[in-house]
């Protein structure tokens, strides 16, 4: 299995080459060069089997020999033990045909841990090898850099620095960036917003001399091993319903756009997917792109859904790379558009899109109502992204089962929610002592200096 760029200009990789390079040297994203097919046989037979048997048969064929198969099944059982279910990814039922498949009972209360987690665990396994240590440097508006921190707080051979804009994120976030205890994981709290924290990291991937001077690697949503994690809960919430002798529907709160983009790989992979629905909250590039064929950026209006408040979804170059017949110079040349604002969709690439995708958009009042007609009517409570899914799978329900995904535990924002229904949600049991355990969190300027000075002490290169 070989992975090439979505630029077509960049050195084709292994699995393993792939994963740690992140973003591809031509400023592309890696892709398979091809999608291994699962018959209906294979499907059929993975109704039953535990979420990480089921993650083994799904990955295996994108793996090429980056890993034993003894070993890699170690580290799937490795990643999801801290999970608080032993389903993983349960399924419950909102009403009729519509479900929810809930995405967060890992250790951060969010869908990223399936993806943080194993990716965490890979990266470890392969540094072993070869006795490479690597540092990660992450921004954050709070669930990455949360999940980043719990995936790989103790690993051997990598450094995590995490850069939050202080003030800005929830306290269950930032305490659970915070409070990990292991020297090899760092929060940082940066004088500034989101965009700056972005921008900081972005500027440390460009200088060169620092990049290859504490070996830096990147863990964001567009990391081809995070988005292949993701495609697993896909099939085995599908393979539950029935599938493949039964096709389901998907509806997917999107930002980044690396969800949805893992639902589409695993219907690429032979999955009867029959709808696989955008959802997006009033930051709805996505859903006007589709409607109108132009991908314009409009700024970022924050939201109760903060993790979907975004400019533009870097994720969506794949399926723009699929659009556009794989042919890379396209695709870059819609890049450089976009840096002036955006562009038109070609009505080639828009027919392939609008048969691959549907779309929907949540206003902020309706996403409040949906949480507390959801609450209502079955018990359930929704966080505000997962609640955004719920509305726009309603209005794209059918004759076939429609399953919305829950992104994040509501007690990860309980401001939201409790504003919304009046009910403030309580954190899992195995999480309570959260607001007891001691925080550990450096304050840094907006200054690319200081925090590569502090990053060359603390990984003592
Ligand atoms: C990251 C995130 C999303 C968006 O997922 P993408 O893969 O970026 O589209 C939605 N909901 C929650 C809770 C998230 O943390």
């Amino acid at each position: 299995m070989r992975y090439i760029s979505t630029r077509g200009a960049a050195p084709v990789l292994t699995f393993g080459e792939a994963m740690m390079t992140g973003l591809a040297r031509d400023g592309g994203l890696y892709v398979p060069e091809s999608v291994p097919v699962m018959t209906q046989d294979q499907i059929a037979a993975l109704a039953g089997l535990s979420y990480e048997d089921i993650a083994f048969r799904v990955m295996r064929p994108f793996l090429g020999d980056t890993f034993g198969d003894d070993e890699f099944r170690g580290l799937l059982a490795r990643a999801y033990a801290g999970f608080g279910h032993a389903a993983r990814a349960p399924l419950v039922q909102l009403g009729p045909n519509h479900f929810l498949l809930e995405l967060f009972h890992g250790p951060t209360l969010a869908f990223k841990d399936f993806a943080m987690q194993l990716i965490g665990q890979m990266m470890q396994a392969a540094l072993a090898k070869t006795g490479e240590r690597i540092t990660i440097v992450g921004a954050t508006s709070g669930d990455t850099g949360s999940a980043a921190m719990e995936a790989f707080r103790g690993l051997a051979n990598v450094d995590l620095f995490i850069l939050y804009p202080h003030g800005r994120v929830s306290d269950v976030q930032r305490r659970q960036m915070t409070t990990p205890a292991e020297a090899n994981v760092h929060a940082l709290a940066m004088d500034g917003d989101f965009d700056d924290c972005q921008a900081r990291v972005k500027d440390m991937f460009n200088d060169f001399a620092f990049r290859d001077g504490v070996r830096l690697a990147g863990v964001n949503s567009i990391n081809w091993a995070r988005v292949l994690a993701q495609v697993v809960y896909y099939f085995s919430s599908a393979v539950s319903l029935g599938a493949p002798h039964r096709p389901v529907s998907f509806t997917v709160p999107t930002g980044n756009f690396g969800d949805i983009f893992a639902g589409y790989i695993a219907r690429k992979m032979g999955l009867p997917i029959e709808k696989l629905v955008i959802a997006t909250n009033q930051n709805d590039i996505l859903d006007r792109a589709l409607k109108s064929g132009a991908y314009v950026t409009d700024g970022v209006k924050p939201s109760i859904s903060p993790s979907m408040d975004i400019q533009v979804s870097s994720n969506f170059e794949r399926a723009l790379f699929d659009a556009y017949g794989r042919d890379g110079a396209s695709v870059a040349a819609l890049m450089a558009e976009l840096k002036t604002g955006g562009f038109t969709i070609s009505q080639g690439a828009l027919q392939f899109l609008r048969e691959t995708f549907a779309s929907g958009r949540c206003s902020e009042d309706e996403t409040r109502a949906t949480i507390t007609q959801a609450f209502a009517e079955t018990g359930e409570i929704l966080c505000p992204h997962s609640a955004v899914g719920v509305k726009v799978a309603a209005d794209h329900q059918g004759a076939t089962p429609m399953i919305t995904l829950a992104t994040a535990h509501p007690a990860k924002f309980p401001d939201a929610v409790q504003a919304a229904m009046g009910v403030r949600p309580a954190l899992p049991p195995r999480m309570a002592d959260l607001f007891d355990r001691p925080e550990r969190v450096t304050r840094v300027p907006n200054d690319l200096a200081e925090i590569q000075a502090l990053v060359r002490e603390r990984t003592a290169l």
